[in-house]
C-alpha cells in the first residue's frame, strides 16, 4: 500500500513536471495520445496546458513535435531515476543523492519556458532530503541553501531568482528551523568521500541499466546521436554543477585543527585543564603546595574552539567560496556552448542538406574547453 502511495505520489509530481503529458486521474497511467479521454480507462482527463510552439518546428497535423518527444522521453527517463533514488534513499542517501541529481540533469533538456513553474518538485525534495541526511557540520542547511526559508530556494532551484520570490511570504524552512544551518554529525571529508561513492555507485547502476557517460551525467543511449550540442550541454551542466573540491558541500576541513574543532588551551599557565595559583601572601613559605584550579580559559577541558572555524571543525571551501559551485568555464562563460566555428564562416545554401558534424546546423556547439560542461575543468 505504501510503495503504491509513493507511486501515486511520483506519477502526480511527474504530470505536474510533464506539462504536455497528463496523467489520468482515474488510473494512474500516462496519456500522451493528446484525446480527451484516457486510453487505458477512457475516464476523462484533465485539460491540456498550451503546448509548446518552437518557432523552428511548425506544427504539422496531429504529429507531436520532435519537441514534445523529446520531452517525454526525458521525463520517463528522469521518472526512472527517481524510482531507483526512491528505492536507495533510506539505505544508501549518497547513492539516492547521485540518482536525484542525474533525474534533474535529464529534465534539463527540456526548455524550461515549455514547463510549468512546479517543474521537478519531487526530484528538487528528493535531492534536499538527501542532502539533509549527508549534511555536515556547521553546513547551511541544505533544505534551504541558508536562508531560513524554504520556498525562496525551491523557486532559485527551479530557476526562479531570489530576488523576485524574497518579497513575498514563505514559510521558516523546516528542516533548520528557520536558523539557517543544520546540526549534522559527520565529519566534512567523510561525508565528501561518501559524496564521490555515491556517485561511482549509481554510475554503476545507471550503465548497467543501458545509459552512456555524458559528462558527469548518464543518459540514454541514443540520446548521445539525437540531441542538438546546446541540449546536452544543458544536461552536462547540471550535472557538473557542483564544486569538483569539495562535492558541492561548500566547506572543506579545517586546517588549524584538523578537523576536530578543538585548539590546545590558549592560557599559557594551564596543565590538561588546569592552573597552579600562586597564593598572594608573601608570608607563605615558597614551599607550600600551589593551589590547582580549574582553568577559567577552557573550563578544565583543556582545549578551546578552533577561531578559524569558531570550533566546527570545516570551514568555506577555497575552491567555491562555500557557493558549493563549480566556477564557470571562461571559454563559453558557463553556457557549455559557443558558436560553431564552421557555421559562422559559412553560410548554407538553401539547397544545401549536408548537417555539419560539429552544431548539427544548429549554429552552436559543445564548448571546446570544457566539453559542454559549462565549468573550469579540474
Ligand atoms: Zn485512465
Ligand atoms: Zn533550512
Ligand atoms: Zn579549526
Ligand atoms: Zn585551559
Ligand atoms: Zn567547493
Ligand atoms: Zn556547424
Ligand atoms: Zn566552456
Amino acid at each position: 500500500m505504501r510503495k503504491l502511495v509513493v507511486l501515486m505520489t511520483l506519477l502526480l509530481a511527474t504530470a505536474a513536471v510533464r506539462g504536455q503529458l497528463r496523467i489520468c486521474g482515474s488510473c494512474g497511467r500516462e496519456d500522451s495520445a493528446g484525446g480527451e479521454f484516457c486510453t487505458a480507462c477512457q475516464a476523462r482527463l484533465p485539460d491540456i496546458p498550451p503546448p509548446p510552439a518552437p518557432a523552428d518546428n511548425a506544427a504539422e497535423g496531429q504529429e507531436p513535435s520532435p519537441a514534445a518527444t523529446l520531452a517525454a522521453g526525458a521525463f520517463e527517463q528522469a521518472r526512472l531515476d527517481v524510482l531507483a533514488a526512491r528505492g536507495e534513499e533510506s539505505r544508501r542517501p549518497e547513492v539516492a543523492l547521485a540518482l536525484y541529481g542525474n533525474a534533474r540533469a535529464l529534465l534539463a533538456v527540456i526548455d524550461p519556458t515549455n514547463l510549468p513553474p512546479a517543474t521537478g518538485q519531487s526530484v528538487l525534495e528528493g535531492l534536499q532530503r538527501c542532502r539533509v541526511a549527508l549534511a555536515v557540520t556547521g553546513q547551511a542547511c541544505p533544505a534551504c541553501s541558508g536562508s531560513g526559508r524554504r520556498q525562496v530556494v525551491f523557486q532559485q532551484l527551479a530557476g526562479g531568482s531570489a530576488e523576485a520570490t524574497t518579497r513575498s511570504t514563505s514559510a521558516a524552512c523546516a528542516t533548520c528551523g528557520g536558523r539557517g544551518t543544520i546540526s549534522g554529525t559527520r565529519d566534512v571529508e567523510a561525508a565528501r568521500l561518501l559524496i564521490l561513492q555515491g556517485r561511482r555507485e549509481a554510475g554503476l547502476l545507471l550503465q548497467a541499466a543501458g545509459r552512456v557517460a555524458a559528462g558527469s551525467a548518464w543518459i540514454p543511449k541514443a540520446w548521445a546521436q539525437e540531441l542538438m550540442p546546446r541540449q546536452l550541454a544543458a544536461i552536462r551542466r547540471i550535472a557538473a554543477a557542483d564544486c569538483q573540491a569539495c562535492a558541492g558541500i561548500g566547506l572543506e576541513r579545517c586546517k588549524a585543527c584538523a578537523g576536530t574543532g578543538r585548539k590546545p588551551c590558549t592560557n599559557r599557565k594551564c596543565r590538561d585543564g588546569w592552573v597552579e595559583e600562586k597564593p598572594g601572601n608573601t608570608l607563605t613559605p615558597q614551599t607550600a603546595l600551589a593551589r590547582r584550579v580549574k582553568c577559567p580559559v577552557c573550563q578544565g577541558t583543556g582545549a578551546v574552539n578552533c577561531q578559524p572555524c569558531r570550533g566546527k571543525g570545516a570551514v568555506a571551501c577555497a575552491r567555491c567560496k562555500g557557493a558549493g559551485l563549480a566556477a564557470p568555464c571562461r571559454t563559453c562563460g558557463g553556457e557549455g556552448v559557443s558558436e560553431c566555428r564552421t557555421c559562422r564562416t559559412r553560410r548554407h545554401a538553401a539547397d544545401d542538406t549536408s548537417l555539419c558534424p560539429k552544431c548539427r546546423n544548429s549554429g552552436w556547439m559543445l564548448c571546446e574547453r570544457c566539453k559542454g560542461d559549462g565549468v573550469v575543468a579540474r
